[in-house]
Order: C-alpha cells, then sequence, then structure tokens
C-alpha cells in the first residue's frame, strides 16, 4: 500500500485483492472449462443460468455477452422495435440508450426523483404518448427505482418494463429481489460491477417463459431449432463458458460483497452526517448495494481536487448527460427540460467502496472528507 505522509492513499477501486484471494478458485475452474473442451453454451452457462435466477427469484435467466445485449434483446424480445418510444433516464451513462437505439426505437428521456436519482414516475408519465411502449428504469448506484409507482403507471398504459439491473446485483425493492418485478432484468459482468466477469458477459432474468424461448433464439442467430432460424432480429451474443465458470466462483460470495460494502456505507453516512454534503439514502422499501457510495455536493470539484491532494481515488458517474453526447444531443430538444438531472449531474460525487477496502481505508476517506469540508 502506498502512502501520503502516515496516511495511505485510497484506490478507488482495485480489483486486483478480489482475484488475488479467488486465485486458485479461479484457475480450477478455468481448468475444468479446459478439460470440458466446450466453450460457448454447454454446461458452465446452463449452471451459471440456474444459480443466477435463483438469486433474481425468476424461474429463467439467459446469458448474454454484456449488460447492453441484454437491454437490446429484451426489448427485441419484446416485440418492440422501429416507431416505437421507450422511456427513460439521462443520468446513468450512455449504455441503456444505445441499446434503445440499437433495438430500432426511440429514447424518450424522463427526469429523475430528486432525492434517489433514480426515474421519476410523474415526469415519465408525462413523456407518454400513442407510440410509447416500454420504461426502463435504471437502478442506480445500486437502488432500485421506485417499481410500484413505475409498475402500475406500466399497467394502466400496457407498457413493458425492463429493469436496468446492471448495477443492482442481490438489490431488492419490497424484499423482491431487482429483476424480478419487471417484464425482465438485465445485468451486465463488466468486471467493475458487484458481480463481474474476467471480460464481458450479461444476464437477463424472466418469469415469462415465451420471453425466455425468445432471447435464448435471439442470441443463437435467430434458431428456434439447430440450424433453422425463425426470427429476422437474430445475432449472436452469448456468455461464453469461460466467464460462466469463472461467475460461478464468484456468485456465492455476492452476499457477503454486498454485506460489506452496506457496512462501509452505514459507516460513510454516520461519520459524514452533518457535513456540507447531501448523503445517499435508503428509501425504507429498498435494500440498497452500493455499487457506488455517491455524495453529492455544489462544490464538487473543489472537494474533488482536495480529496486528490489526500491520495483518495473518486470518480464522476456520470461526468454530462447522455444529451450532452454528440451521439444523443438530438434528444436534448425533443426533451423536456431535466432541472433534477441537470442539478444531479453537476455535483455527484462517487468515494472509494468495495467489499476488500480495510477499515484503515475506510478510516483514510472519512478523515480526508472531513477535513476536505
Ligand atoms: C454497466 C452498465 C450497463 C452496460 O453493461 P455492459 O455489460 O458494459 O454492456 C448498462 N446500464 C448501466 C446502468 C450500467 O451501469
Amino acid at each position: 500500500m502506498s502512502t501520503t505522509g502516515t496516511r495511505p492513499s485510497v484506490p478507488f477501486l482495485d480489483l486486483w485483492r478480489q482475484h488475488d484471494a479467488l486465485r486458485p478458485d479461479i484457475e480450477r475452474a478455468v481448468g475444468t472449462v479446459l478439460d470440458a473442451g466446450r466453450f460457448v453454451l454447454a454446461e458452465q452457462v446452463t449452471h451459471f443460468e440456474e444459480e443466477f435466477a435463483q438469486l433474481a427469484g425468476t424461474p429463467f435467466a439467459v446469458g448474454v455477452a454484456s449488460g447492453t445485449d441484454a437491454l437490446e434483446l429484451s426489448l427485441i424480445a419484446c416485440g418492440i422495435g422501429p416507431g416505437d418510444e421507450v422511456v427513460t433516464v439521462a443520468n446513468a451513462g450512455t449504455p441503456t440508450l444505445c441499446a434503445i437505439r440499437s433495438a430500432g426505437a426511440t429514447p424518450v428521456l424522463a427526469d429523475v426523483d430528486p432525492v434517489t436519482l433514480t426515474l421519476n414516475p410523474a415526469s415519465a408519465e408525462a413523456c407518454l404518448t400513442r407510440r410509447t411502449r416500454a420504461i426502463v428504469p435504471v437502478h442506480l448506484y445500486g437502488q432500485c427505482a421506485d417499481l410500484d409507482a413505475i409498475t402500475a403507471l406500466a399497467r394502466r398504459h400496457g407498457l413493458r418494463v425492463i429493469e436496468d439491473c446492471a448495477q443492482a446485483h442481490g438489490a431488492a425493492y419490497g424484499g423482491r429481489p431487482a429483476g424480478s418485478i419487471g417484464d425482465t432484468g438485465c445485468f451486465s459482468f463488466y468486471p467493475t460491477k458487484n458481480l463481474g466477469a474476467m471480460g464481458d458477459g450479461g444476464m437477463v432474468v424472466t418469469s415469462d417463459p415465451a420471453i425466455a424461448t425468445a432471447l435464448r433464439e435471439l442470441r443463437m442467430y435467430g434458431e428456434s431449432s439447430p440450424r433453422h432460424s425463425t426470427r429476422p432480429r437474430g445475432r449472436n451474443s452469448r456468455l461464453d463458458e469461460l466467464q460462466a465458470a469463472i461467475l460461478r466462483v464468484k456468485l456465492p460470495h455476492l452476499r457477503a460483497w454486498n454485506e460489506r460494502r452496506r457496512a462501509i456505507a452505514r459507516a460513510y453516512t454516520e461519520a459524514f452526517a452533518g457535513l456540507p454534503l447531501v448523503l445517499p439514502t435508503e428509501a425504507d422499501e429498498r435494500t440498497h448495494v452500493y455499487h457506488l457510495y455517491v455524495v453529492r455536493s455544489a462544490e464538487r470539484d473543489r472537494l474533488r481536487a482536495r480529496l486528490a491532494e489526500r491520495g483518495v481515488g473518486t470518480l464522476v458517474h456520470y461526468e454530462r448527460p447522455v444529451y450532452r453526447h454528440e451521439a444523443f444531443r438530438d434528444l436534448a430538444a425533443a426533451s423536456a427540460a431535466l432541472p433534477d438531472t441537470e442539478r444531479a449531474v453537476g455535483e455527484v460525487l462517487s468515494l472509494p467502496l468495495f467489499p476488500e477496502l480495510s477499515d484503515a481505508e475506510v478510516t483514510a476517506v472519512i478523515e480526508a472528507v472531513r477535513h476536505a469540508c
């Protein structure tokens, strides 16, 4: 560990620690796949899909190549495409928007709740038109969006709900696992997520057997039986055996990792009470898994610089709303004003929070933040 004077410097994230601890198990899992000699859609993926479906509390889970593909294929499996509008948020990065566009649909941006920074159901309702077919709430930073209000809205208007769970493995809403409440739940196994592969991977969970069947066919060239393609929008999007084997090593640790994340978050929240920061809140019915611990400050950039001086790594999730990316600039003109999104984007700052963070590092972050404030 490097030091700044006597204080430890704290990295924003250090994946090496997790992989070092699991290395013998991971090497054994990779060996199992080499021995079996089957690398695509074989027993590791099948077992992992079963194990992940259990976590998500759904009868079906379908492994795909990424979280972005999980979203795109979910939309296609629900029959959504050109001419259809899909409501989502602008403060959660570009993948969700890429998926909606790749499915051929038109994204429509709603504002976020000023407290949780997840989709504001009233704003979503104001976005609905005759063309709206689906809502994609993002369970941002590890906390579920307001799913009661969103599913009620969807029911009233006959819309699909596709949950973006890329940051919410193991989160819950009203005791129900993230991903089990909408028509599908879409997970990413990008290495930095709460459950990360050693490469790319994704998963769709669903309770609808027709959607599960559509997804299994869509990820495999649209084939409904071997070498007979029946779905024109089929492609290649598969979770591979090596990633599934590695994810099976990690999955049994997810609950403990999330508990450690929650414990660190509690320590931060207690220590930061009284500072001029807006702290993350946990709405009563939601189990937050703290993919990120995000504070808000009107002086975010100064705070960030001061923390950097003390050796504390931070990041901003995300630096700009999607409509200020060139690719999505047209959405700014088409959207109503999103004042709560605008305000949040200028204020959010993510502090180091990962399960392998030591108590000494947690203390160092706390002292640095107090000092900086
Ligand atoms: C990571 C992420 C995705 C995309 O996942 P990939 O596996 O990188 O394609 C989608 N939505 C959100 C909110 C994410 O954080």
